[in-house]
C-alpha cells in the first residue's frame, strides 16, 4: 500500500483524544478541502507491503493497543487498508479508521471504531457524503463535522436531523476549523471559528447529543508540526 508515514503520538481528535495512538497515514485524497491540514499527503511517500507495516507498527507498540488509519483518504485503497485493519484486529488491536465518509464504507470490519466526517460548506467539498455509507455506521462509530461559522453548524444540525444520525453513531463530534495558515502559537488564535462561539452554539441549542472536539494535538504540539 501507498503510505506517507507511520508514527507514534496521541490521538487528537474524537472520543479516544489523549490515548497512545500508532497512525499509518495512506497517502493521497480524492477531496480538496480548503482548510486540509495535510496537503502533504496528496502526493509521494512510498510503497509498504503489509508485512512491512504490521513490522513497524510491532516496532513502535509493542504490546496491542490502538492504532489508527488516516490519510489523505485512507479507503482510496481499500482492499489493501481493509486487510491491514484486519490483520491489526488480529493482533489483538484497537482499531479507529478515520476518513472523510465520500467513499464506500461497507466492506470496513465491524470490530472498526470509524470516525466519519460528514464535509461541511466551507470545505468547499459538502455534498460529497456517500450517504449509503449511513447503513454502515454503527453505535461504535464517530460522526465528525469540522465547522469553520455558523452556517456550517446550521448545516451539520440540519444533517444530524434530516438523517437521524443520533440514533445511528454513539458520538457527534464539532470541531472548530483551524486556520489553514496556522503555525507558532498553540492557542485558539489559530482556529477559524472560536471555540467559545461553538461551545455557546451548542448550549444555546441544547443539543445534548453534540460533542465539541477540540483538535488535542494542535494545543500539545505546534500546528504545523509533522508525525504528532
Ligand atoms: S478529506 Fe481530509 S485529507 Fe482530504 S482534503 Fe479534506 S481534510 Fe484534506
Amino acid at each position: 500500500m501507498h503510505l506517507i508515514e507511520i508514527f507514534s503520538s496521541i490521538q487528537g481528535e474524537s472520543s479516544h483524544a489523549g490515548r497512545p495512538c500508532v497512525f499509518v497515514r495512506l497517502a493521497g485524497c480524492n477531496l480538496r478541502c480548503h482548510w486540509c491540514d495535510t496537503v502533504y499527503s496528496f502526493t509521494g511517500g512510498k510503497k509498504w507491503s503489509l508485512a512491512e507495516v504490521l513490522a513497524e507498527v510491532e516496532r513502535l507498540q509493542t504490546e496491542p493497543g490502538l492504532v489508527e488509519l488516516t490519510g489523505g483518504e485512507p479507503m482510496l485503497q481499500a482492499e489493501e487498508a481493509i486487510a491491514l485493519m484486519e490483520a491489526l484486529l488480529a493482533s489483538g488491536r484497537e482499531v479507529l479508521l478515520e476518513t472523510s465518509g465520500s467513499l464506500p464504507l461497507d466492506k470496513v470490519p465491524a470490530a472498526v471504531y470509524k470516525i466519519v466526517d460528514v464535509k461541511c460548506p466551507s470545505s468547499g467539498e459538502a455534498g460529497k457524503f456517500c450517504m449509503a455509507n449511513l447503513a454502515a455506521l454503527n453505535p461504535r462509530d464517530e460522526i465528525k463535522f469540522v465547522i469553520a461559522d455558523r452556517a456550517d453548524y446550521d448545516y451539520a444540525r440540519n444533517f444530524c436531523r434530516e438523517h437521524g444520525l443520533e440514533a445511528l453513531v454513539g458520538v457527534l463530534l464539532l470541531s472548530p476549523a483551524f486556520k489553514k495558515e496556522a503555525h507558532g502559537s498553540r492557542s485558539t488564535e489559530n482556529c477559524q471559528l472560536d471555540p467559545a462561539d461553538l461551545a455557546a452554539w451548542i448550549v444555546e441549542d441544547r443539543w445534548l447529543r453534540a460533542r465539541l472536539s477540540l483538535q488535542t494535538h494542535k494545543f500539545i504540539w505546534e500546528p504545523q508540526l509533522r508525525g504528532v
